[in-house]
């Protein structure tokens, strides 16, 4: 999965086709499924690409439309620095301790050395929650919900796959404060409905909702929420999104408090400062990444209709070298008609009329890219008065008449989104396993499965089982690659949805011995 580092100046379009099927090597795959179908193009710093409008048009679906959620909830966005003061990064302990690793600093401006380095944010909190002091100063400043879209740097040392694990990423980050722990406890959960919708009703992804563990949860938070993912092609989960309640660690830190508004006024006490419950929530580009994964196959992207750039592409054919100049006109002018019919009920369609390629070369390329749908056009389908489509996702060809073109095309778009949401759904659920034995699970995670399984919650198990499945897996003979993702089950959530667990189930992991609290879902990630 190691990106081949291309120089920049190299980034002509390659327009051959994937070389390598998907189920034989998917890091390959990969690579190539985003810089042939100019997804992306590399760049000659480690861990960071660039994104071709093909895949920042996606970004751009997925921020219209988590924009909007997020404002009726009255979030307001805004913009803090990318840098952050030294001091105002090392104010709350677990939070630098978590990002530590990761951060990347500047130590100099030009020929001078800076007299502190100043730290690229990994992400906002500190560089927000001095400001949150001075503009919470009241009851009545509460609650504030900040929203920034931006970019973050974390440093990462493990092999870098573009969108999953970048180093410099695009996200949202939503800062609140509220004046309650249930006030903010809600909007968590808002959020991570929100991300669910992103995943799933745009993306096309299914994902598992649930609360972090201890040990995985966001370094300084009260507690994490999360969508989980899952990539078949591997069989490994992938954090999809984090929703936290940051609880009142950093109102500590920051001394963000307001006079508690339900003390009694003439009790002749001071009035009781209230510290405030504060929540953080992101979702990344990693989100673009899942999607390529799961949905695209052995000829490329395919892409959910709802994100798309293109949704349709009609491709004359049938023009042979003998047509007459009037047949020619009369057909791609027809041609221009659907596609204007169909930007007027809402289709984002383009035509291709490049002469210089045949319509199997044009129809392979449109396939690289995702374009979920083609749509044929020949003298033939004119005579009859219908367009011939292809859809990406399972090739199935129909026709539609011209005169429907404008109700069916959207259809047939709102079909593929749903069927291609089902499809993977139901990966996912035949590739998680309750597991109920320690033996089971080496064999669960080889099979390309995540697990369930009964566990105490403790975060030391947690951490102890990550450690005791690699180990049984160098046992069997795998050589681990500290650059790599894990070869240990992580745990990956407690979801919300929870099967029943018998009274007196005990701890999965024999040497635990604490009876089981949850069903928690383990499995190798990202
Ligand atoms: P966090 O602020 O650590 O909760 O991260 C928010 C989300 O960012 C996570 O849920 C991941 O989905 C995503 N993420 C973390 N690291 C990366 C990375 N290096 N590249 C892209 N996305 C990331």
């Amino acid at each position: 999965q190691k990106p081949k580092a291309k120089p920049a100046q190299a980034a002509s379009v390659d327009t051959k086709g994937i070389t390598v099927k998907k189920d034989d090597d998917l890091g390959e795959w990969y690579q190539q499924m985003l810089s042939k179908g100019q997804f992306i193009s590399y760049y000659d710093v480690s861990g960071c690409y660039i994104l071709e409008p093909a895949s920042y048009a996606i970004w751009e679906e997925i921020k219209t439309w988590f924009d909007a959620q997020i404002k009726t909830l009255g979030v307001r966005n805004c913009y803090y620095p990318i840098f952050i003061s030294e001091d105002n990064l090392q104010k709350e302990k677990d939070h630098i301790e978590g990002f530590a690793a990761e951060v990347a600093w500047v130590t100099h401006g030009g020929k001078s050395k800076l007299d502190k380095p100043i730290a690229i944010r990994p992400t906002s909190e500190t560089a927000m929650y001095h400001d949150f002091h001075n503009k919470i100063q009241s009851h009545r400043d509460l609650p504030l919900k900040r929203n920034q879209w931006n970019n973050v740097v974390r440093w990462e040392f493990r092999n870098p796959m573009p969108f999953i694990r970048s180093r410099e990423f695009l996200w949202q980050e939503g800062h609140t404060a509220h004046l309650t722990e249930e006030e903010a406890g809600k909007e968590v959960l808002q959020i991570l409905d929100y991300y669910t919708g992103v995943y799933e009703e745009l993306l096309a992804v299914p994902v598992v909702k649930g609360r972090k563990t201890v040990n995985e949860q966001f370094p300084g938070a009260y507690y994490t929420t999360t969508i989980e993912g899952f990539i078949p092609g591997t069989g490994r989960g992938i954090q999809a999104a984090t929703s936290h309640c940051l609880g009142q660690h950093f109102a500590k830190m920051y001394d963000i408090t307001v006079e508690d508004p339900n003390a009694k006024k003439d009790s002749g006490e001071a009035p009781s400062k209230l510290h405030v419950w504060q929540n953080s929530w992101g979702l990344t580009t990693r989100s673009i990444g899942v999607m390529m994964l799961i949905h695209g196959d052995d000829k490329g992207a395919v892409i959910p209709p709802r994100v798309a750039e293109i949704q349709a592409i009609i491709i004359p054919v049938g023009v042979t070298a003998k047509a007459s100049e009037a047949d020619k006109a009369a057909l791609y002018g027809t041609v221009k008609d659907i596609a204007d019919k169909l930007r007027a009920a809402g289709v984002r369609v383009d035509t291709d009329l490049r002469e210089h390629y045949n319509a199997g070369w044009k129809f392979n390329d449109w396939e690289l890219r995702g374009v979920p749908l083609r749509i044929e056009f020949g003298p033939k389908d004119m005579a009859k008065g219908v367009i011939a489509t292809a859809r990406r996702d399972t090739g199935e060809k129909s026709t539609i008449k011209i005169d429907d073109v404008a109700e069916g095309v959207p259809k047939l778009l709102e079909t593929m989104q749903a069927e291609m949401l089902a499809r993977a759904r139901k990966e996912y659920d035949e590739h998680r396993k309750s597991i109920t034995l320690w033996d089971e699970i080496l064999p669960a995670l080889n099979g390309k499965n995540v697990v369930l399984i009964p566990h105490c919650l403790g975060g030391d198990c947690a951490d102890a089982i990550k450690d005791e499945t690699a180990a049984l897996q160098k046992a069997a003979g795998a050589q681990e690659d500290a650059r790599a993702p894990s070869m240990g089950a992580k745990s990956l959530c407690i979801p919300f949805e929870q099967p029943e667990l018998a009274a007196g189930t005990k701890c999965l992991r024999p040497a635990c011995g604490q009876d089981a609290q949850k069903w928690v879902q383990f499995g190798r990630s990202y």
